[in-house]
């Protein structure tokens, strides 16, 4: 079950402690999109997206998008944010961001993946041994896979909760 556990969770991107990541030697922020930066009904960064990215591109983190979704939905992203991407990642698959990974020049313990769904960023970070970041989704509507996916996660959470290894709401660094 701690393969679902995230090491972090927070409400949202704008909540993090990133100086915090940083002094524990976080280096790289690999950012899910769909309900973690924006609804799936953006099709564009918002204008606190530009506003948060710009100031950690300041503090020294390299940052990429690695999104389940296609290269046209993605790709905006990266040309307004300026960061690097990665779309059709087929999470939880850990293959494609495995590759990312092991391309960057950082080491598993300078990665944090940060995102909004556990059984897709969390299961997929803990896997390949980097930080993992769970946020709450930023809304309740979602692609359909997505969906399915959420309706597996509530259940692993109620479990987690039973455990006390994760309650949804009670946040932690
Ligand atoms: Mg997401």
């Amino acid at each position: 079950m701690e393969i679902y556990v995230p090491d972090i969770y927070q409400e949202d991107i704008y909540k993090l402690d990133y100086d915090a990541l940083a002094s524990r030697g976080i280096k790289c922020l690999i950012f899910d999109l769909d309900n973690t930066l924006v609804t799936i009904n953006e099709k564009l960064p918002r204008k606190e997206n530009k506003e948060l990215f710009k100031s950690l591109k300041e503090k020294g983190f390299k940052i990429y998008i690695v999104s389940n979704s296609i290269r046209s939905r993605v790709k905006p992203f990266h040309e307004e944010l300026k960061v690097e991407y990665l779309p059709s990642a087929k999470k939880p698959n850990i293959e494609k961001l495995n590759n990312l990974v092991k391309n960057s020049k950082f080491g598993l313990d300078e990665i944090a993946m940060i995102g909004d769904s556990m059984m897709d960023d969390v299961v997929c970070g803990n896997m390949i041994g980097i930080t993992t970041i769970l946020l709450d989704q930023i809304s309740k509507r979602e692609f359909p896979l997505a969906k399915l996916r959420r309706f597996k996660e509530k259940k692993i959470q109620k479990k987690l909760r039973n455990k006390d290894l994760f309650t949804k709401g009670r946040y932690y660094v």
